[in-house]
C-alpha cells in the first residue's frame, strides 16, 4: 500500500542525456525540455556564468565565439559522462527548469544508456543522476528505447531493427520477442561528420573552419546520397597558406564526399549486426527493414544511401530528434512490461 502511494505521487520521467542534446520527457506531459548538453563557465573559477543559467541553449550560443577568459563545456563526450561535476549541476539546472511547480518527493528516472558504456560509467550515470536530485534511477540500452519510441513491435517474434544516429555515438540493435539480438555501438555519429567536414575543407581548399560552422554546413547542404538538385553555400574560413581569411563556395555533392567515410563506418557496424544475428531473423529484416532515428538521421538522403547500401527498406523514424526521449517515456509509463530491460543498480545488466 505505502509503496502503491509512493509510486503514485513520484513523479515520473525519461531522460535522454545526449552528448550533444539533453530531453526530457515528463509522466502526462510529454517533452518538456530540449536543450543542447552544454555549460559556459568561467576559466578560472570554473563558475557556471550568469550566476549559473549559463547552461544548455544560452550556453550553446557561446560555442566557438567566447572570448578567452569563457570555456564552453559538454559534460558528456561520446555517450558517456566525462565530467561529473558539471554533468550534475546540468541535470540539477534541467530538473529544476521542469519541476517549475516544484515535485513535492524525488523523481523515478529512465535513462537511456549507449550499448558501448561500462559499468564505472554506469556508475557515474547512477551517481550524477541522483544527486542531481532523482530519487530511483533505471537504464535502458539506447538503441532499445529508440525502437521502442519508433514503434517498432520488438515484443513480438519477429525481428525490428533500430539505428539511431546522435551526435556522439551511433547505437545499432536487432530485436525479437523483447530481447536484444544482436548489437552495436559505435563512436561515430554526427560529431564525426562535423569534423570529416573541417578536414575536407582543409585538405582540399587549404580553409581552415570551426566545428559550429562544419554543422552549419551538413545541416544547411549536407547529403549522404547524390542530390536531385545541388545545393552550395558561400563559407568563409582561415586560409591555411596566407593566414587571412577567405570565402568559397562548398557544394552538397562535396559535403557527401567529405563524410562518406564515417557513414561507411556506420554501414559496416550495421552490416556486422545482421551478421551475428540468426538467419531467420536476418530474413526478417529485408521486410522490415532498420528505422532511422537521431540527429543524424536528419541528414538528407541518408536513407536512400543505406537503401542502395544495404538493398533493405530503410524510414526515418518521425521527429528523430525525440525518438529516444518517447520511447523512454513509454518505458516509464509501462514499467512493468518492460522491467527486464532496465538496469535499477543493483543487478549488472
Ligand atoms: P545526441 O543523442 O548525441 O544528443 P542528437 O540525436 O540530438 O544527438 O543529434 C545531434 C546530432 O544530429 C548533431 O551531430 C547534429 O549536428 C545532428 N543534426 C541535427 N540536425 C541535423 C540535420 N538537419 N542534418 C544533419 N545532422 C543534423
Ligand atoms: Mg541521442
Amino acid at each position: 500500500m505505502l509503496h502503491g502511494l509512493r509510486n503514485w505521487m513520484a513523479p515520473q520521467l525519461a531522460l535522454d542525456l545526449g552528448t550533444s542534446n539533453t530531453r526530457i520527457s515528463l509522466r502526462g506531459e510529454g517533452v518538456v525540455l530540449n536543450e543542447p548538453s552544454v555549460l559556459a563557465l568561467q576559466k578560472e573559477s570554473r563558475k557556471i556564468l550568469g550566476r549559473g543559467a549559463a547552461v544548455g541553449k544560452l550556453a550553446r550560443q557561446m560555442v566557438g565565439r567566447a572570448p578567452d577568459s569563457i570555456r564552453t563545456v559538454q559534460p558528456l563526450s561520446r555517450g558517456v559522462i566525462t565530467d561529473y561535476e558539471l554533468c550534475e549541476a546540468m541535470l540539477r539546472y534541467f530538473f529544476r527548469k521542469v519541476a517549475a511547480t516544484g515535485w513535492r518527493s524525488r523523481p523515478r528516472v529512465l535513462i537511456p544508456v549507449t550499448g558501448g558504456i561500462t559499468l564505472v560509467e554506469r556508475r557515474a550515470v547512477f551517481n550524477s543522476v541522483e544527486r542531481a536530485g532523482a530519487g530511483k534511477v533505471f537504464l535502458i540500452g539506447k538503441a532499445k528505447a529508440a525502437a521502442i519510441g519508433a514503434g517498432l513491435p520488438i515484443s513480438e517474434p519477429m525481428a525490428s531493427m533500430v539505428c539511431d544516429i546522435g551526435g556522439g555515438t551511433t547505437e545499432i540493435g536487432i530485436f525479437s520477442m523483447a530481447e536484444t539480438i544482436s548489437s552495436q555501438s559505435l563512436r561515430v555519429a554526427g560529431d564525426e561528420f562535423d569534423q570529416a567536414i573541417v578536414d575536407y575543407l582543409r585538405e582540399r581548399f587549404a580553409l581552415r573552419i570551426g566545428l559550429p560552422t562544419a554543422e552549419r554546413l551538413k545541416k544547411e547542404i549536407g547529403a549522404a546520397f547524390p542530390l536531385e538538385q545541388q545545393l552550395s553555400r558561400d563559407v568563409s574560413g582561415l586560409d591555411i597558406v596566407s593566414g587571412v581569411p577567405r570565402k568559397t563556395i562548398v557544394t552538397s555533392e562535396e559535403i557527401r564526399e567529405a563524410v562518406r567515410g564515417p557513414i561507411n563506418r556506420i554501414l559496416n557496424k550495421i552490416k556486422l549486426a545482421m551478421e551475428s544475428c540468426p538467419t531467420e531473423l536476418v530474413s526478417d529484416l529485408a521486410e522490415t527493414g532498420i528505422v532511422l532515428s537521431g540527429g543524424g538521421a536528419l541528414l538528407r538522403g541518408i536513407d536512400l544511401q543505406f537503401n542502395e547500401q544495404l538493398g533493405i527498406p530503410i524510414r526515418v523514424a518521425a521527429d528523430p530528434l525525440t525518438t529516444m526521449v518517447r520511447g523512454g517515456m513509454i518505458c516509464v509509463e509501462h514499467l512493468d512490461q518492460w522491467r527486464d530491460s532496465l538496469d535499477d543498480g543493483y543487478a549488472a545488466a
